[in-house]
């Protein structure tokens, strides 16, 4: 048994994961929640409902916990900062920080030397965006700098749509070039200075933003595989990571590699590890952490992970039959919410 307590920002699906990764080697689990039901609740030994600046719990949070991590990378520094000061965060607030601004991360991302995002400009106010957008000729993304998932915070910007936009208040946004992608692809990096493991690339289908299915294997020739490996490797290095970094990919119709985003936390597209590999991308994590250890995933059986999405969850019993199915414990279905999802070994 280990008596070390693993402390979680947000209790949502991969908090969920986090604490029964980390039950399953005796480690204690706390959540920090700002709703007061979450998915987590029924799989932590303790939990904390506040906001994000309710100094009072926040401390008793710090002190309940040896170690800390994060389910989502949207949370004020100051919180990620308090953490440091006194314990150690996986990943650091540094990483988080950049990984948590697009402008930020795409910055950064550009400054390693191999690595390329999707061309994209600063826009503070509508003139900007309407110069811009020109330049792309209105095939183009309006983003916030922050805060955005699940395509949310997004706009597709055309030259019809475009006065729309006039009167708003434009600032901390992007405007990323629209890519015809080929594929779109992850790449999930668990580790520290000295030893990191990798999961294979796979293959992203998003419908309205949402990631809707992960393919794994990747349709993807070997030299791309190893490629998106190689700058999945290259970024966390660059990072000096210390935990867990989704790094999400395009693959152009000309067999370039382009930086989507970074996830400083679990992914989505790495659920699928749960259920066909021997060390799931939570085990790892958690193992990282508490043990400083890392294991080689040993993927096994190709699948499909599948999201269970808005009212699809009304299918979750005729889904849980036919397949391997995970429940979010969602106390409201809510158009476009992940609810569950659930894996097709075909
Ligand atoms: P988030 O996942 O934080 O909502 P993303 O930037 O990853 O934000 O956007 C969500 C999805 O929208 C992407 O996975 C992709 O399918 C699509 N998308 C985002 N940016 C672009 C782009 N520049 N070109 C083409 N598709 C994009
Ligand atoms: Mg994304």
């Amino acid at each position: 048994m280990n008596k070390k307590v693993l402390g979680i920002i947000g209790g949502g699906q991969l908090g969920m994961f986090i604490c029964i990764a980390a039950r399953k080697i005796g480690v204690k689990t706390v959540i920090y929640s700002n709703e007061e039901h979450f998915s987590a609740k029924k799989f932590c030994d303790h939990y904390f409902v506040g906001n994000t600046g309710d100094e009072i719990k926040i401390n008793k949070f710090i002190d309940s916990a040896d170690f800390f991590t994060i389910e989502t990378e949207n949370i004020p520094k100051e919180f990620l900062r308090k953490i440091e000061n006194q314990k150690k965060l996986f990943p650091s607030s540094k990483i988080i920080e950049i990984a948590q601004n697009r402008l930020k991360e795409k910055k950064f991302l550009n400054n390693i030397i191999g690595i390329e995002t999707t061309p994209y400009f600063e826009i503070n106010n509508f003139e900007e965006l309407k110069t811009y957008s020109k330049e792309f000729e209105y095939n183009c993304i309006l983003k916030t700098q922050e805060l955005g998932y699940d395509g949310k915070g997004q706009y597709v910007i055309k030259n019809s749509n475009l006065e729309k936009f006039k009167n708003l208040n434009l600032t901390n946004l992007i405007l990323e070039k629209r890519i015809n992608f080929q594929l779109e692809i992850s790449v999930i990096v668990i580790g520290n200075l000295i030893k990191k493991i990798h999961y294979p690339p796979v293959e992203n289908h998003h419908k309205d933003s949402i990631l809707r299915q992960t393919i794994f294997p990747a349709n993807i020739s070997e030299k791309i595989s190893k490629k998106a490996i190689k700058m999945a490797l290259k970024i966390s290095r660059s990072l000096k990571l210390e935990g867990v970094l989704a790094v999400e990919m395009f693959v152009t119709k000309d067999n370039k590699i382009l930086i989507n985003e970074l996830a400083p936390r679990p992914h989505n597209s790495g659920h699928w590890t749960m259920d066909s590999s021997e060390f799931s991308q939570f085990d790892n994590l958690v193992s990282l952490i508490i043990k400083n250890e890392v294991r080689v995933p040993n993927v096994f059986k190709k699948c499909k992970m599948i999201n269970i999405i808005g009212k699809d969850y009304l299918k979750f019993k005729a889904i849980e039959e036919k397949f391997i199915a995970y429940d979010y414990y969602k106390e409201q279905v809510r158009l476009n919410r992940k609810m569950g999802h659930y894996i097709d070994f075909e």
